[in-house]
């Protein structure tokens, strides 16, 4: 039967500087291979044109976009409404358009991150030692809440935003939380399943490493990153060395991914397909 639709699905990103990010590639991919005729288009939008973006996308009826650094707070404004986690979180990397226009406001950065955690553990129950306090370690602490993770010790440079995250947790969640000044290497203590790093060290550097102690990690530990490049970074490598069982980051920004799409459209899209896709960008 001859085409008689031309007109694609569209979705995309804002941010800026946008040229460095692989998403448009690994999500064009999974629609590619769920063969939808769907774009994912990188926009870079500066802070003072963001209102303007948004109607924009609004106005030629995108499905939804995706905001990146420097807009995950500043999008709530223009938003009509925000999904519990996201309202909890304090921002959003994830903007739905409904069909009578409303923009839906969503956090998946810490969604996309449990889906990768509980490929190999339940987080129900149990204790975590997280690494940083910025956004991605925010998303994370309230999704580890949620899913009724028992404990979890935030590590900080500047402790006033680990005690904030720490004050989210415990107000709004079972799970209990405390804020640890970080300034020396941390032994990991007694009881800890899941170590995290949620900072931004290791993001383009392969030999960069947070102050742990590496020697007091060992194989009853689930050590996790969040950074996506390089994915294999020093402290999974040392982990993996002391036995543990360990995850990178390309998982959390897949399934980000995975769950966004499924927000915008409904549709399932392969992380098999968009991880091999990451793996290639990466040369991982
Ligand atoms: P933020 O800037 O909000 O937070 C950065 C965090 O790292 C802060 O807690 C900061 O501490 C800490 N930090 C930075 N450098 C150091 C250092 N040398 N020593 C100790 N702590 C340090 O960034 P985000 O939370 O948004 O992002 C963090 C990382 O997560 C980024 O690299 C990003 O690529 C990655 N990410 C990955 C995703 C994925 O899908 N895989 C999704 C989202 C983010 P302080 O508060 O003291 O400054």
């Amino acid at each position: 039967m001859a085409q008689d639709n031309f007109r694609s699905i569209l979705t995309g990103s804002f941010s800026t500087p946008c040229a460095g990010n692989p998403t448009v590639a690994m999500i064009e991919s999974g629609f590619k291979a769920a063969g939808l005729d769907a774009r994912y288009i990188n926009c870079d939008v500066k802070p003072e044109n963001l209102g303007d973006a948004v109607r924009g996308a609004r106005a030629q009826e995108w499905a939804g976009f995706n905001c990146s650094i420097p807009h995950k707070v500043a999008i709530i404004q223009h938003l009509d409404d925000l999904a519990d986690s996201a309202r909890l979180i304090g921002a959003v990397n994830c903007v739905k358009i409904e069909s009578n226009g409303k923009l839906i406001g969503n956090n998946t950065d810490g969604q996309g991150f449990l889906a990768s955690l509980k490929s190999v553990i339940e987080p129900a129950g149990k204790n975590v030692l997280l690494m940083g306090a910025g956004g991605a370690a925010r998303a994370i602490a309230v999704e580890l809440g949620l899913a009724k993770a028992a404990h979890i010790s935030i590590y900080n440079v500047e402790l006033a935003a680990a005690e904030e995250v720490a004050g989210i947790v415990n107000k709004n969640t079972s799970c209990k939380a405390d804020a640890h000044l970080w300034t020396e290497d941390i032994k990991v203590p007694e009881g800890i399943d899941i170590v995290i790093n949620a900072t931004s060290i290791g993001f383009g550097d392969a030999e960069a490493i947070g102050k742990i102690d590496v020697s007091t990690l060992n194989k009853k530990h689930i050590v996790a990153d969040v950074i996506p490049n390089p994915p294999n970074t020093k402290l999974l490598r040392s982990a993996a060395a002391q036995g543990c069982t360990t995850l990178h980051g390309l998982g959390m920004l897949v399934n980000q991914g995975k769950i966004g799409m499924d927000i915008f459209l409904g549709k399932e899209l392969s992380a098999d397909v968009m991880t091999a896709t990451l793996k290639d960008i990466f040369g991982a």
